[in-house]
């Protein structure tokens, strides 16, 4: 690596929701970045109008906010190397498109979508069933290399439609380095003459990353591996416009696979198997539909973006579980994978309950407190306490109110098929003598609930499982929850009763 300036860019296009690999890539950027105490740019890549959503800048931005990432320049930071958002910087590209034009390595096309299809009917074969803009076609097309260059610009002057098209070498090896998977040798043959500027005179996403890339100084590509084979194209110009000794170090990052390994996770497969894909909510503007994330699911950024490193990295140690700032220490392009990962939901649970249990209940209060619905109306030391309670037993954040509302709550239902089994005069017996008991005690701590209890098993020599289940249900609804006697400490002696003679009279 030279000692150029390390700076990197996240670069998403506003099109939907941001699924997991986005999210991925943003932060392997960042953690780059702040490793190598480099700048990390965000760039909005909106040259496709037609795929242009209105909501997906705005939800870009929630998205890093929530992960707590800030990139250093973008939209929102600014920055020397401004705008940030390609469709800002339209006039930028073209005087580079014609330069590639002078040079002979790109050209003027004005066919119509008519003719490009037919072209694709005319040629097709079976060894070829889709014929491309290539070294076959594009002699027996409407371009500046068959109709000359004076007659091209012409048209152009008259106002006819025109794109601008690479015009790809024949018979080269375009070679560069990759980070993750080494030297990749891509023969030009198999590349076909992409649209460089459109007919709306916007740049196309191959033109406008090259030169941007170029334009804000970018020392290392870090993006998923669907991009790679566009990286020839990238690589050839970067050469044609001269400024191969300034080519960025490219890391293609492994895709996330399905759970079962099959192809790259989809929206569907989310959908499919009831797991999130995005890292938010993602509202689709035209449905109406709401797509689950993350976020929204229960769980903690931190420990959401730590189950994300380990999706195509490794630590180099045995743990998993680390906090954003040991990432940024650990991280390296060396560890990352080049097979894909596979996505395990059970797994993504299993780092956020790790999370929950490294942290403090003052820690985990501000986030808890999103999730639980009645957090304005109990006091705060209470909360810190329930928290404490019942935090070895969340996997997700949601689940902090449905392993707690009991403290504040009645149960709505009982699970009476738990109670009935094995219910008999002897216990009913038990209960009804400990609500007697309780009556005259005075009790205010888990142990003094716990004694009276002990006692009176003793003095009925009954079991104790045969009344500890029926007791928790009786109290919470279900056979869970925390310690018995810290429930009935904390919502005392009238609620204790209440709940055990309802349950007495449903039996
Ligand atoms: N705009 C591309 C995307 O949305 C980014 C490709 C790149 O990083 O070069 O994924």
């Amino acid at each position: 690596m030279s000692n150029k300036e390390i700076r990197v860019r996240f670069a998403p296009s506003p099109t939907g929701g941001l699924h997991i690999g986005g999210v991925r890539t943003l932060l392997y950027n960042y953690l780059f970045a702040k490793k190598n105490k480099g700048k990390l740019i965000l760039r909005i890549e909106d040259t496709d109008q037609t795929r242009f959503v209105f909501n997906a800048e705005e939800y870009i931005y929630d998205c890093l906010k929530w992960c707590n990432i800030e990139a250093d320049e973008g939209v929102i930071q600014g920055g020397d190397y401004g705008p940030y958002k390609q469709s800002e910087r339209k006039e930028i590209y073209l005087p580079y498109a014609l330069d590639l034009v002078e040079k002979g390595h790109a050209y003027y096309a004005f066919d119509t979508v008519e003719e490009l299809a037919e072209m694709r009917e005319k040629f097709k074969t079976k060894e070829n069933p889709s014929p491309q803009y290539d070294a076959n076609t594009r002699m027996q097309m409407k371009n500046s290399l068959t109709l000359g260059i004076e007659e091209s610009l012409k048209k152009i002057k008259a106002g006819e439609d025109y794109v601008i098209r690479a015009l790809i070498p024949q018979n080269e090896t375009v070679i560069f380095e990759d980070a993750v998977r080494g030297t990749i040798h891509h023969d030009t043959n198999t590349l076909d003459d992409k649209v460089l500027i459109k007919t709306d005179g916007m740049p196309t996403y191959h033109m406008a990353v090259v030169v941007d890339d170029y334009l804000m100084k970018i020392s290392h590509i870090m993006r998923g591996e669907e991009w790679l084979p566009s990286t020839p194209l990238h690589v050839l110009l970067w050469k044609q416009l001269g400024w191969e000794a300034d080519l960025p170090t490219f890391a293609h990052l492994p895709l996330i696979l399905k759970p079962d390994g099959n192809g790259k996770l989809s929206k569907r497969d989310g959908d499919r198997l009831g797991f999130p894909v995005f890292a938010m909510d993602w509202k689709d503007a035209n449905s109406g539909e709401i797509v689950k994330g993350f976020k929204e699911m229960g769980f903690l950024p931190e420990a959401f973006l730590n189950l994300l490193a380990f999706l195509g990295w490794s630590s180099g140690e045995e743990r998993e579980i680390y906090s954003m700032k040991e990432m940024t220490e650990l991280f390296s392009l060396d560890r990352i994978h080049k097979g894909g990962a596979k996505f395990d939901y059970e797994k993504a649970k299993w780092f956020n309950e790790q999370h929950i249990k490294n942290m403090t209940a003052q820690e985990l209060l501000p986030f808890v407190k999103n999730f639980y619905p009645i957090a304005d109306t109990i006091k705060e030391n209470d909360l810190l306490w329930v928290i404490d309670t019942v935090k070895e037993r969340c996997q997700l954040l949601t689940e902090f109110w449905e392993q707690s509302f009991f403290f504040f709550e009645d149960p709505e239902s009982l699970d009476m098929d738990s109670l009935k089994k094995g219910w008999n005069e002897e216990k009913e017996l038990f209960f009804k003598t400990w609500i007697e008991e309780i009556k005259k005690q005075d009790l205010n701590n888990p142990d003094s609930w716990k004694d009276s209890f002990e006692n009176l098993i003793k003095e009925k020599a009954i079991k104790k499982g045969a009344v500890m289940m029926p007791l928790r249900v009786m109290l919470v609804g279900g056979k869970f929850g925390p310690g018995i006697f810290d429930i009935t400490s904390f919502i005392g002696k009238e609620k204790t009763m209440k709940r055990i003679e309802k349950a007495l009279t449903a039996l």
